[in-house]
């Protein structure tokens, strides 16, 4: 089984709602894990972010659920697809539907369905690329 696995895609107009399942190792993030993203994702740590600890997503990016960050990085992902001149914003919301098995519902909002597609499945091939090498 990978570590990550979408299991359902639901698309509503503006809005993808993923059904995601997480390995029992690949539930949480790690320090080492924000450093590859943050690495490969500069932008991530500035998004903003509904959290009890801060406004950015920064403050939780090592200490989040691993379906929060696959949230976040579908959004980073649309941005860069976005023209420079654009002012689209994006938002996001993920919840544990079943945290002992795993299981996360992440609703991401959109402009075109092709690109958030896109950008669900190149973030889902990245994270499990980096879960896999053990971040
Ligand atoms: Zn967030």
């Amino acid at each position: 089984m990978e570590p990550l696995t979408i299991e359902d895609v639901h698309i509503q107009p503006g809005k993808l709602t993923l059904r995601v399942r997480t390995a029992s190792h690949a539930r949480r993030t790690s320090d080492h894990l924000a450093r590859l993203v943050v690495r490969d994702f500069p932008d991530l740590p500035q998004h903003s972010c509904v959290n009890p600890k801060g406004p950015a997503f920064a403050s939780v990016i090592a200490d989040t659920s691993v379906p929060h960050l696959l949230e976040h990085l579908i959004i980073d992902l649309q941005v860069q697809e976005e023209p420079p001149e654009s002012q689209a914003t994006f938002a996001g919301h993920t919840m544990w539907l079943d945290e002992a098995e795993g299981i996360a519902s992440v609703t991401v909002s959109f402009r075109s369905d092709a690109c958030a597609l896109r950008a669900m499945a190149y973030a889902c091939s990245y994270l499990n690329d980096a879960l896999a090498k053990g971040a």
